[in-house]
C-alpha cells in the first residue's frame, strides 16, 4: 500500500476489481425491491411520480440503509453541500445493501473519494466543451453535429459524469433552460447542422411542453436528419418509460433516437427491458453508451455479460468509453490498457454487433478517439501481416499485383510472411487448427501443391499440418510455412 493509501483506508475499498471470473454477473431475471419498499403496491412502484418523490436525495436517508464507518459520514456530510444526490427507491433496490463495493452503490451513493484527486490533474470541464460554446449550453464541435445542454438534473446522479460541473454541482448550470431559444435558433441558422443531441442532465427530466419545444423545433428543420436523446431513463427510472404520452411523443418525431447508458449487467432488468421495448415498439432505435469504470465494469467477464444483455433487449452497444478526468471521479478511472484488454476479450468471442467502439475523448477538445488492440503486425508494398483473436498471424496480400521480385532473402518469422516464404504462423495448441485433417490436393493448373483446407486466395502458400513448432524464437508460435 503507498503512503497516499494508508491515509484513506477507502481506497484500498474502491479500486477492487470488479467481479472475477467470466459470465459471472448475470442481469436480474425477477424484479427486485428493498424491504423499506416492500409493502408499496406495485401501480405507486410502477409510477415514475412516485419514484422521484420518494428517492433518497441525503445522506440522513442514506444511513438508514447501508453501512457506513463515522469517518466515512463526516466526508459525506461535507460533500453533501457541494454535490447534488438523487437514487430512485428502483434504483436503489439494485444495490447489494451487504457488499461495500456493489457496482451499483458505486456508480449511485457519494464517496469520500470525490474528494480526493487521484492523478492531481482532474478537470471540470475535461472534454473543453465550453470552448466550442458559442451560445450558452450549447456546444458546436464537429461541423455536422451539435450537443444542447438542456437541463442540469437527472433521475440519479453518476458520481463519474463529465458534466458534473452543471449536473452534481449544487447550482450548477440551474438556469441553463432559459437559453433554449437561443440554442434553437443557431441550430436553426447553421444549416451544416445535420445531427443533434439533446442532452443534459437528461432531458426526460423536463417537463412535458419543454422537451415537446424541443423536438418539434429540432423536428421541423429540414435540414436536421437526426435528433439524438441522450438519457438515462432506461437505466435509473425505466418507469417513466411506462407512460404513453412521452413515448407517443419520442416515436412521433420520426428523427429521434435514443442514447442511453447501461454499465453493469445487473442493470438489464426485467423493468429496464420493458421501458426499452416499448421504445422500440414506437420505432426508436437506441444505441448505449458504457463508461469504463474501476471497481464497476473493469473485466472482460462483467463486460461480455453486459454487451449480451443488451443483445436480448435490442439495444445496440455503441461507445465504450474512457473515463474521463473529472474533478472528484479520478478514483473511477483504469488505464487506457485495461480498455485494451477488454477488447482483446470480446473480438472473436462474441458477436460483432454487440463490440462497441472504445474511444478515449481527447485532451483540449480533441473529441473522439476509438483505440484498438492492434490487429496489424507488419506491412511491404504487397502483403499486410495480420493477426487474428487467436493469436494466429498471416500474410494478406490485398490486390492481384504480383509478389514484388527482391533478392531471394533467407528470413523468418514475421519477416518470413512478408518475404514470402511462409502464409501463417500459428499458436501452438490451437484447437481449430488440430481438428484439420492435413489434406494435401495438387492444382490443375500444376500451380503446386496446397492445403486443401485453406481459401488459398490470400494466405498462399500454406503447406499442411503437423504443425511445427518454429523454433525461431517466437515462443509458443509454429510456423505454418
Ligand atoms: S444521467 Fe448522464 S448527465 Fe446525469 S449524472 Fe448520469 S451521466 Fe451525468
Amino acid at each position: 500500500m503507498f503512503e497516499s493509501d494508508a491515509r484513506h483506508p477507502l481506497i484500498e475499498r474502491a479500486v477492487a476489481p470488479a467481479a472475477s471470473g467470466f459470465e459471472d454477473e448475470e442481469p436480474p431475471s425477477q424484479p427486485r425491491r428493498h424491504p423499506l419498499w416492500k409493502d408499496v403496491p406495485d401501480a405507486q412502484w410502477d409510477d415514475w411520480r412516485w419514484q422521484t418523490q420518494n428517492s433518497i436525495r441525503s445522506v440522513r436517508q442514506l444511513r438508514t440503509l447501508l453501512s457506513f464507518t463515522p469517518e466515512e459520514l463526516e466526508a459525506l456530510g461535507e460533500l453533501e453541500s457541494e454535490y447534488k444526490l438523487a437514487i430512485p427507491p428502483y434504483f436503489f433496490s439494485l444495490i447489494d445493501p451487504e457488499d461495500p463495493n456493489d457496482p451499483i452503490r458505486l456508480q449511485s451513493v457519494p464517496s469520500p473519494l470525490e474528494a480526493e484527486s487521484a492523478s492531481g490533474h482532474e478537470l471540470d470541464d475535461p472534454l473543453e466543451e465550453e470552448k466550442d460554446s458559442p451560445v450558452p449550453g450549447l456546444t458546436h464541435r464537429y461541423s455536422d453535429r451539435a450537443l444542447l445542454v438542456t437541463t442540469p438534473n437527472c433521475t440519479m446522479y453518476c458520481r463519474y459524469c463529465t458534466r458534473k460541473r452543471a449536473t452534481l454541482t449544487r447550482g450548477g448550470w440551474e438556469g441553463v433552460s432559459a437559453d433554449d431559444e437561443r440554442m434553437i435558433q443557431y441550430v436553426r441558422e447553421h444549416r451544416e447542422i445535420k445531427d443533434v443531441i439533446v442532452s443534459g442532465g437528461d432531458p426526460l427530466t423536463l417537463p412535458m411542453g419543454k422537451l415537446r419545444y424541443y423536438l418539434e423545433s429540432l423536428k421541423a428543420m429540414k435540414h436536421v436528419d437526426v435528433i439524438r436523446v441522450g438519457t438515462r431513463v432506461p437505466v435509473t427510472l425505466p418507469q417513466r418509460l411506462y407512460d404513453p404520452e412521452l413515448i407517443d411523443l419520442l416515436g412521433s418525431a420520426e428523427k429521434v433516437y435514443v442514447q442511453t447508458h447501461f454499465n453493469h449487467p445487473r442493470e438489464v432488468t426485467p423493468e429496464a427491458v420493458r421501458a426499452c421495448k416499448s421504445l422500440l415498439r414506437a420505432g426508436v432505435p437506441i444505441n448505449n453508451h458504457t463508461v469504463l469504470l474501476k471497481g464497476v465494469n473493469d473485466d472482460v467477464g462483467t463486460m461480455r455479460s453486459l454487451f449480451r444483455a443488451l443483445l436480448r433487449a435490442k439495444v445496440r452497444p455503441y461507445y465504450l468509453f474512457h473515463c474521463d478526468p473529472v474533478t472528484g471521479a479520478g478514483h473511477f478511472r483504469t488505464s487506457v490498457w485495461k480498455g485494451l484488454e477488454i477488447m482483446e476479450g470480446l473480438r472473436g468471442h462474441m458477436s460483432g454487433i454487440g463490440i462497441p467502439t472504445y474511444v478515449v475523448d481527447g485532451p483540449q477538445g480533441s473529441g473522439k478517439i476509438p483505440i484498438l488492440p492492434n490487429y496489424l503486425i507488419s506491412m511491404s508494398d504487397d502483403v499486410v501481416v495480420l493477426r487474428n483473436y487467436e493469436g494466429m498471424i498471416v500474410r494478406y496480400k490485398a490486390d492481384d499485383k504480383p509478389m514484388s521480385a527482391g533478392q531471394p532473402t533467407t528470413t523468418k518469422g514475421v519477416s518470413g510472411l512478408l518475404q514470402g516464404d511462409k502464409g501463417s504462423l500459428i499458436p501452438e495448441g490451437n484447437e481449430r487448427m488440430a481438428r484439420r485433417k492435413p489434406r494435401v490436393v495438387r492444382d490443375g493448373c500444376g500451380g503446386g501443391e496446397r492445403d486443401a483446407n485453406s481459401d488459398g486466395a490470400a494466405m498462399r502458400p500454406i503447406i499442411p499440418l503437423p504443425l511445427l513448432n518454429s523454433g525461431n524464437g517466437n515462443g509458443n508460435i509454429a510456423s505454418n510455412g
